[in-house]
């Protein structure tokens, strides 16, 4: 780490510019050693395809890059697992800073799944409101790194639930958009925020870990009815129910929605090595990216 150069031997070019003073690096890099975490560590990449772009410019003025991804992944463990949890065997995250449609999305690598990557638009990222910009970079990227983490029964659990558990994270974390209101979808399974507020509601009435337990669930069963029965002792469209109750809604047609129709929005993450798609082709409104 230092620059110090040893001796009489010819010097290689000088390294370009690295900290050389510990005055320097207490202030600059938030590398302070931190307590070993029992938690699965993994190795985690930065991948930035176009240093010139304005949104890889904007996320490194944004957030500390050395630091963002293990922040997440430490993040999304404390909420999803026990140190005796069994866990994702996950062994390293890319994440990719590359111009694309969409916001992000994250795959296993073609070699390995075990290997993930997350691709995260700068297109996207430089258009993101400028008093947003941290609060929504740290989001999209913990939402993403659930992916990485999470199980699904085997491939069976309905997108809605897959996306709803990282929107939950995402929220319990508070990285909460401005445009995410609870109570706004009449199903339990339409993904994302609307489940992640319902998986939310489930926490403050059953108790924290809750949905620790689901994710936990997910690990050895294949997703189904059973799984709301056993753990809830009730229905999900009842616990929907429950929950448009509480907010002084009323329930719509939640019975209607309790099977075939979420098959509709089934993309789970892991269901091969590539396909969790978190594209937003039409930003919600209120988004960050209008
Ligand atoms: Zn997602």
């Amino acid at each position: 780490m230092s620059t110090a150069s040893s001796t009489s031997q010819p010097t290689p070019s000088p390294l370009p510019l690295r900290l050389d003073s510990a005055q320097k690096s207490s202030e600059t890099l938030p590398l302070r050693p931190k307590k070993k975490s029992s938690f699965r560590s993994a190795k985690l990449r930065l991948q930035i395809e176009d240093l010139s772009s304005i949104g890889s410019q904007v996320f490194l003025s944004a957030v500390n890059a050395a630091t963002v991804l293990e922040d997440a992944v430490r993040g999304v463990q404390e909420l999803l697992y026990t140190p005796d949890s069994e866990i994702p065997g996950t062994r390293s995250i890319t994440l990719i800073l590359r111009s694309m449609p969409g916001v992000a999305y994250t795959t296993g690598s073609s070699l390995d799944n075990d290997h993930k990557e997350i691709h995260f638009s700068t297109d996207y990222i430089q258009h993101i409101a400028k008093d947003r910009c941290r609060e929504e970079i740290l989001g999209v990227i913990r939402h993403e790194v659930v992916h990485c983490w999470q199980w699904n029964g085997h491939g069976s659990a309905p997108g809605g639930l897959v996306e709803g558990i990282a929107d939950w994270v995402r929220l319990r974390s508070g990285f909460v958009p401005p445009h995410w209101s609870r109570g706004s979808s009449d199903r339990w399974d339409a993904g994302y925020q609307h489940t992640g507020y319902f998986l939310d509601y489930l926490e403050d009435v059953y108790g924290e870990g809750s949905v620790m337990v689901i994710n936990g669930w997910l690990y050895d069963h294949r997703y189904g009815e059973e799984m709301w029965k056993t753990l809830f002792k009730k229905p999900v469209e009842k616990l929907w129910d429950d929950y448009c109750k509480s907010l002084g809604k009323k329930p719509v047609n939640s019975q209607s929605v309790s099977s075939s129709d979420s098959h509709v929005l089934q993309r789970s993450c892991d269901e091969s090595t590539s396909s969790d798609t978190d594209e937003i082709p039409t930003p919600e409104p209120g988004s960050p990216s209008q």
